[in-house]
């Protein structure tokens, strides 16, 4: 049992899955996106044991286990957490490449939001910029009606 890798030739099969799907967002991400989408806002929800803001919004809190309620509106201005420069292109990427993904923990909430990061210069790319949500003019009600969030001067 020690080599019984040795000689063994590894069968590689290739083959293309496509999935068409639905699914319900719930009532909680539903929330979320139509206030994005109807109002330009973004609603985090906090938990009222531990008073932790979550954006995205979840039902439920990820440190205590509360069932969470109380929607608040938090600023669509952010602080850029992290991030990382994508320039290799696959078909399930919003826009074409080179492009940025960053997490992004907006004023009034504890958790990091990864959307697309808005800028050209990478020089000026740095952990704590300041950055604001662009909003698409047509919205539909997921995560893309916020086109990216822009660095502030
Ligand atoms: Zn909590």
């Amino acid at each position: 049992m020690d080599n019984w890798l040795e000689g063994l030739e590894p069968i590689v099969e290739h083959q293309e899955l496509k999935v068409p799907y639905r699914y319900s967002m719930g009532a909680t991400t539903s929330k979320f996106f139509i206030e994005i989408r109807d109002q330009k806002r973004i609603l985090g929800i906090k938990c009222p044991q531990c008073n932790m803001v979550f954006v995205p919004p979840r039902s439920t809190c990820g440190r205590c286990f509360s069932p969470l309620k109380d929607w608040v509106e938090v600023s669509d201005k952010r602080t850029l957490q992290t991030y990382t420069i994508v320039h290799y292109p696959t078909p399930v990427q919003p826009v074409p490449t080179p492009l940025i993904y960053g997490i992004v923990k907006l004023d009034g909430a504890d958790t990091g939001l990864a959307h697309l990061i808005n800028e050209t210069d990478y020089e000026r790319l740095h952990i704590g910029m300041r950055v604001q949500a662009v909003f698409k003019e047509e919205r539909v009600g997921n995560m893309l009606d916020i086109l990216y969030f822009k660095p502030l001067p």
